[in-house]
Parts: structure tokens; C-alpha cells; sequence
């Protein structure tokens, strides 16, 4: 190769490390610079080896050749802080640089002095083909100095590279192997240069097209630094604390979140790692890698709620990675929905005030429109206004059915339901619910079946109240949405140790319940089928109730229907088993259809000759309606209108029964009651004290009787009620 077609070479690559150099001109990251640094340094190295080539004359080719072996040293240590901050994405701490800088200088300066001494090594002239050409002789002590030097540092970068190969984490030691290939191959090039008595240098081509590589290389990855640097900010940003760690469970990275929640001002990696190792041990990594899992911790004295979450990662080849640790401050988040759930509650409790108050009010008023109808049917017999006398009195049921389900809704809703057990004989809950049934299906000349297993136990434990309001709220849906055909109520029963099972399922050859409307049947107020339905009395609260009581039993309702054809309703509970004879053969005696419609109609004429009841109500229209309703049964009725001349009264007369109304100025029904119950050897001392109240509701009999009356009349009071009370008490 001639001296001219080298320096031809070299030129070319210096022109490219110049193109180079501008390409990563708008980089401004620490890489960039280093980068610029290295094609810098090989273009010095490169030129003045060019001049060194062609040096008009001796003196010219030692003085380039001299800066040319000390640029050599400044170039091996430009490529030692590339491949520092290619690995460390930092500058080289001063423990290393400094030393290293002191050693280059030091070799520079050696060699940048050898044109006056000649004391490392002789730049001669020699003729080959008529052309001359420069070569270098060198055997000095200087020499070797400047040799070992260079090679010192080459050294140096060769035992970090394999220290770091050796130590670090699977997916960085392609980073320091590559490093550590392009370096070992321009070292070999230079010794073999050496080692061939090469006239020319070609090692220093392999420095200008290792400048312009790691140049090409950086430009690279330069866009995937910007991403990281954009990254770390994100990071830092992010409202959760992150904990990086890798294989080695040490904390690689975190960010300043994590210590601002743990009150820390700067990162504490030991911290961290006992965050790491306390954590995990508690909630061990499963199948798929992550856990979540919230925790409550308390700093300074103040609780802190967290959801923490942890993530394994892994590389494409699934090699362990390590993984990352999420930590969020849930506290004012917690704090907040404490505040909306203490709102809710609060917007409930004052909905269900509202309610119980506004149905107390209508019952009042419903008494009145309700016993006084009852009076018209029971007195007038002109089919013309009896017949509106009837729509009055369903429109009237309507209502306290309404009532009813309201309050029934607004307790379950304000969590004030509960389940409350007791013994139950399971025949006579049965026969109760067959024989509203029945009277409805026999109104609208449905066929009603039953299917009753004869296994079930005689006697349970559970609230038969409960029992009774699903079973009716299901059989009257069935009644009410089917217009021929059947309906049928089957109950199977299986025992398990002390345990039955009830299995209750309800058929119907009904409207049955569109696809589209099924997932919002058990929602409040919702009712289907307006073309169907539209006549058809209902409030859209009953399934709601009926699944929501359901789920205090730990039970669900399942509904299977066919639209046009019918449905099914079904559910499941348990209950304890008290006796275990089983029902047997369960039969339905149906009835007379005549007694049945008038069986509501009729209070006992003359039945209760020689009794006495005394009604207080501060209302007058309830008192009426009352005395109305016990006109011909032969009981004399008394009204007065407070507790007070209640008690005044029964210290004078004896009464067999007293109507006590609960809310009454000046003194309540309660405490009428008790003041009663105080008395020493009064007349009335005897007497049943029933509560007659407008405060309803399907638990209103056992709270009332648990204050200790002896019954309970719902207002607008129902004549069959008032006449169970009579016969129960007074017969
Ligand atoms: P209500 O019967 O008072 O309207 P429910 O909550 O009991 O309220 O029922 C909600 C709606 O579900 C009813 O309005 C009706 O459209 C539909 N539904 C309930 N039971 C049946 C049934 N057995 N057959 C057809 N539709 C039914």
C-alpha cells in the first residue's frame, strides 16, 4: 500500500467523522458529547498522520509523529469514557478519571517532547520506489514507558468491561460484550501492526471507523435515550411510588413519590429493600407474576391506606429481569368515599324518615276512605254503588300495598332488616300461603297445583315472616301476570345432618318476561311489558324486596321464562331442623268459592254481647271508622282521644279490650302502655291491649308485641284482622 493511497484513506474517514460529528451535532445528552469527543479526537489523530505521511521533511514527520502517539493516548481515553457512559449513563467518577487523566498527560507530553530529544524514538528517512517515506526506530527507555502507559489504560478498560460481563444482569452483557469485541479488535490491529514492522500505522484507520461506528451506534440508540430520559421523568411525575429491583432483589431505581410518602428526603435504598423482602414475604408472587394487595401503614401517627402492587418481569427469552414495586396513597381516596357512604347513609336515613313519616300520614287518611267504604258494603245494597264502593276498596288496597313495599324497601335499603328465627311449623306456613293463593288464582279461574315433598321436617327454625313475604310476592306475580292456564308451586326438600334444604319453584303459564327485560327484572320501580302489564296493578318493588331478602337467607332468585309462555321462579334455603317427622302427604282442602268472597265482607253479628272496648285516637275519623266496624258485634265502644284519659278512664271501668293508638300528643300508646302495666289492681288490669297504629311495616307485630302488647291492628285496619283480634280475644 503507498504512503499517498493511505493518506487517501484516511482522509476519506475523516470526512465522514466530520459528517458524523454534525449528524450527532443536535444531541445534547452526555453520550452525544462523548461521541463528538471520540470522532474529534480521530480526526486530530487521523490528520496529523496524513502530515506525518506526507512531511516535506524530517523534522515535519517527527513532530506530527510525536502528536500523532500522544493523540493515540488522548483517543484511548476518549473511548474509555464512551464505553463508561455507554454502560453507566454517567461521567466517570473522579477516582478514575483523574488517575487516568494524569497517566495520559503524562505519555502526551513525553511524547509531544520527542522532537527535542529524540528520547523516545528516531524518525528516519528512507527511499522506497523513489519515493520518500518515513520510518520510526525505537528502542528507548521513553518508549517503553509510553507503550506501557497506553497499554496500561487498555488494560484498565479491558478488566472493567470483563468485571462487568462477570457481574451484571443477563440483559446488559450484550451491551459490555459488543463493547468488549470492538475494542479487543482494534487493540489486536495495533499490535499486529506492531508486530509486522508495518511502515504504516493502520491501526489509527480502525480508530477513525470505531469513532464513526460508536457515532452511527449512538445515533441509534440516541432516540431510545431520549425515550428513557422522557421515561424517568414520566416516572417521577407519577402520582404512585415505583421501586425497581432487579434478579438480585436490589433496588435499582426509585422514584421520589415513594420517599415523600414515607416521609423520607432522599432515597433510602435500604428502606426500600426491606419494603421489598417484608412485602413480598407477605404476599409471595403467583402464577401470573403480579399481586395487588392493600395495606395500611402508619406514619407519624396518621393511618395511610395503600394498594401496592408488584410485577415480575421477564425478557423476550423469559430470562428473570427482576421486578417493579407500585405503591399508591389510597388515604384521600378512602377518606372520600368514608364521606360519600357517611352522605349516602345519611340521604338514606333521611329518605327512610321521610317515607315512614309520609305513609304515616297517608294511613291516616286511607283508615278513614278504607272503614268507611267497609261500612257502605257492609250497609248499602244498591248493586250501583257497591259496585263503585268495590273500586274504591281495591284502589285503597293498592295504596297500602304500596306503603307496604316502601317501607319494606327503604328498611332493607338503610341495612335495618334483619333475618330474626325462631320454630315454625312448616304445615301451617304452607297452608297460610296456599290459601291466599288460592283465593287470588279462584278470582281469575287459574288452576292452582301443588307439589309438596312429604320428607320436609314438621318443624324448622326460621323466619317464616320472610319466608311467607317471598313465597306471596312470587305466587302473586304468578296470579296476577297469568291470565289462563295454570300455576304451580312445587317445594323438594333434601336433609342433610341437622340441615334442610328447601328448593321452592314457582310455574306459571303467564306473559312470561322478554330476554331483553330479564337482566333488569330485580331492579327497583321497573316494570315490563307495559302492553301486558299496563292494567295490571304493581309497583315494581316486589321482586327487588323478595331477591334482597333473599340474599339475608344467603340465597338467590332464579328465573327461567319464556316470553308468551310462562315462567319459572326458583330459589334454595337452608334451615335448621327442629322435628324431623316429616309433613307427610300435604293436601290443600279448597274451600267453598263462596265463602271465600265473602268471608272478608262479614264481621260476626251480635257475636260478642257483654263486651267492652275502649278505642283512644286523637283522631276522630279513626276512632269512628273503628266504632263502625264493631257496630252489630254487641261490643259497647268507648272513645276518648289521649293516654291520659285512658287512664283515667280504666280506673272507673272495666274494659275487655283497648284500641291503644301509637302517636298521640302528650302522652304515646307506649307509654300508655307502661303506665297501665304500673297500676296496681286496676280494673281494666286484664284487658288485651292492642296497638292500632299507622306505623306498618312486615315486622310492625313482633316489634309492637315485644313492647309488650298483646296484638297488633295495622291502620287502615282490615275487617278480617279486627275479626281475628275479636275471635282470638274475646270469644
Ligand atoms: P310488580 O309486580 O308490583 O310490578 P315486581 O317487582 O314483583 O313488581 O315485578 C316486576 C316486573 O316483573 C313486573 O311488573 C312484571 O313486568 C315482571 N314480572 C314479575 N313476575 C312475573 C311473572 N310471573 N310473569 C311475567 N312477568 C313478571
Amino acid at each position: 500500500m503507498t504512503k499517498s493511497f493511505f493518506a487517501l484513506l484516511l482522509c476519506i474517514v475523516i470526512g465522514i467523522n466530520f459528517f458524523v460529528i454534525f449528524k450527532t451535532l443536535p444531541l445534547k445528552s452526555l453520550m452525544a458529547k462523548c461521541t463528538r469527543a471520540c470522532n474529534a479526537m480521530a480526526i486530530l489523530g487521523m490528520g496529523v498522520y496524513v502530515v506525518y505521511l506526507l512531511a516535506p521533511n524530517v523534522t515535519v514527520a517527527c513532530i506530527s509523529y510525536s502528536f500523532f502517539t500522544g493523540l493515540i493516548s488522548a483517543m484511548l481515553l476518549t473511548f474509555f469514557s464512551f464505553v463508561y457512559i455507554f454502560t453507566h449513563d454517567r461521567m466517570m467518577p473522579k477516582y478514575i478519571s483523574i488517575p487516568i487523566h494524569l497517566f495520559m498527560l503524562l505519555d502526551m507530553t513525553n511524547n509531544f517532547i520527542n522532537p527535542i530529544w529524540n528520547h523516545c524514538y528516531e524518525v528516519k528517512k528512507t527511499v522506497i520506489n523513489y519515493v520518500d517515506t518515513y520510518s520510526v526506530t525505537n528502542s528507548s527507555f521513553w518508549y517503553v514507558v509510553h507503550f506501557a502507559l497506553s497499554y496500561i489504560v487498555v488494560a484498565l478498560i479491558m478488566v472493567v468491561l470483563v468485571a462487568k460481563i462477570i457481574k451484571c444482569a443477563s440483559v446488559y452483557k450484550r451491551k459490555y460484550v459488543s463493547i468488549a469485541t470492538i475494542f479487543m479488535t482494534v487493540i489486536l490491529l495495533d499490535a499486529a501492526t506492531l508486530a509486522v514492522k508495518l511502515n504504516i500505522n493502520i491501526s489509527i484507520i480502525f480508530y477513525g471507523i470505531l469513532a464513526i461506528a460508536i457515532t452511527i451506534y449512538a445515533l441509534f440508540i440516541a432516540s431510545r435515550d431520549v425515550i428513557n430520559d422522557m421515561l424517568g421523568l414520566v416516572v417521577e411525575d407519577l402520582n404512585s411510588g415505583i421501586l425497581f429491583f432487579d434478579n438480585n432483589h436490589k433496588c435499582l431505581y426509585s422514584n421520589q413519590r415513594v420517599w415523600d410518602m414515607f416521609c423520607y428526603d432522599k432515597p433510602n435504598f435500604e428502606r426500600a429493600e426491606e419494603i421489598y423482602t417484608g412485602t413480598l414475604k407477605k404476599h409471595p408472587f403467583e402464577e401470573n407474576r403480579k399481586i395487588v394487595w392493600n395495606d395500611s401503614v402508619e406514619i407519624n401517627g396518621e393511618k395511610m391506606y395503600l394498594t401496592v402492587e408488584a410485577q415480575q418481569l421477564f425478557d423476550s427469552k423469559n430470562n428473570y429481569l427482576g421486578c417493579y414495586i407500585s405503591i399508591i396513597d389510597e388515604t384521600e381516596n378512602v377518606k372520600n368515599f368514608e364521606r360519600e357512604i357517611s352522605m349516602v347513609q345519611e340521604s338514606s336515613r333521611n329518605k327512610n324518615n321521610f317515607l315512614s313519616q309520609i305513609s304515616h300520614e297517608i294511613r291516616t287518611p286511607l283508615n278513614a276512605i278504607y272503614g268507611m267504604n267497609e261500612m257502605i258494603q257492609k250497609e248499602c245494597s244498591d248493586p250501583g254503588i257497591l259496585q263503585y264502593s268495590n273500586d274504591i276498596k281495591s284502589s285503597a288496597e293498592m295504596m297500602i300495598d304500596l306503603i307496604n313495599d316502601f317501607l319494606d324497601l327503604s328498611k332493607l335499603e338503610a341495612g335495618k332488616m334483619s333475618i330474626k328465627e325462631s320454630k315454625y311449623d312448616f304445615k301451617s306456613m304452607l297452608t297460610n300461603i296456599i290459601s291466599i293463593t288460592y283465593i287470588k288464582s279462584n278470582d281469575k279461574n287459574i288452576d292452582f297445583y301443588i307439589d309438596i315433598d312429604s320428607k320436609i321436617p314438621s318443624v324448622l327454625m326460621g323466619d317464616t315472616l320472610r319466608i311467607q313475604q317471598i313465597l306471596i310476592n312470587i305466587l302473586s306475580n304468578a296470579v296476577k301476570y297469568t291470565e289462563k292456564g295454570s300455576i304451580t308451586l312445587s317445594i323438594k326438600c333434601d336433609i342433610i345432618d341437622d340441615i334442610a334444604n328447601l328448593h321452592f319453584t314457582i310455574t306459571d303459564t303467564g306473559i312470561g318476561i322478554k330476554d331483553e327485560d330479564k337482566a333488569h327484572l330485580f331492579e327497583a320501580y321497573k316494570r315490563f311489558d307495559y302492553e301486558h302489564t299496563g292494567k295490571i296493578q304493581g309497583t315494581g318493588l316486589g321482586l327487588s324486596i323478595t331477591i334482597q331478602l333473599l340474599s339475608l337467607m344467603d340465597s338467590a332468585l332464579n328465573v327461567e321464562s319464556t316470553y308468551g309462555k310462562g315462567s319459572t321462579f326458583s330459589f334454595s334455603i337452608l334451615q335448621e331442623i327442629i322435628n324431623y317427622a316429616p309433613i307427610g302427604d300435604f293436601t290443600y282442602h279448597k274451600p267453598d268459592a263462596k265463602i271465600f268472597s265473602n268471608i272478608n265482607r262479614t264481621m260476626p253479628a251480635g257475636s260478642f254481647y257483654g263486651k267492652k272496648a275502649l278505642i283512644v285516637d286523637d283522631t276522630e275519623v279513626n276512632r269512628r271508622v273503628l266504632s263502625s266496624l264493631l257496630k252489630n258485634t254487641g261490643i259497647a265502644v268507648t272513645g276518648v282521644t289521649s293516654g291520659f284519659e285512658c287512664l283515667d278512664l280504666i280506673t272507673k271501668d272495666h274494659f275487655d279490650i283497648i284500641f291503644l293508638d301509637h302517636h298521640m300528643p302528650g302522652m304515646d300508646g307506649v307509654e300508655t302502655l307502661n303506665r297501665i302495666n304500673e297500676m296496681d289492681n286496676n280494673e281494666s288490669y286484664n284487658a288485651k291491649i292492642v296497638m292500632l297504629t299507622a306505623n306498618t311495616g312486615s315486622d310492625a307485630k313482633e316489634y309492637y308485641i315485644s313492647l309488650g302488647f298483646d296484638d297488633y291492628l295495622g291502620k287502615p285496619i282490615l275487617p278480617d284482622k279486627l275479626k281475628e283480634i275479636l275471635n282470638r280475644y274475646l270469644l
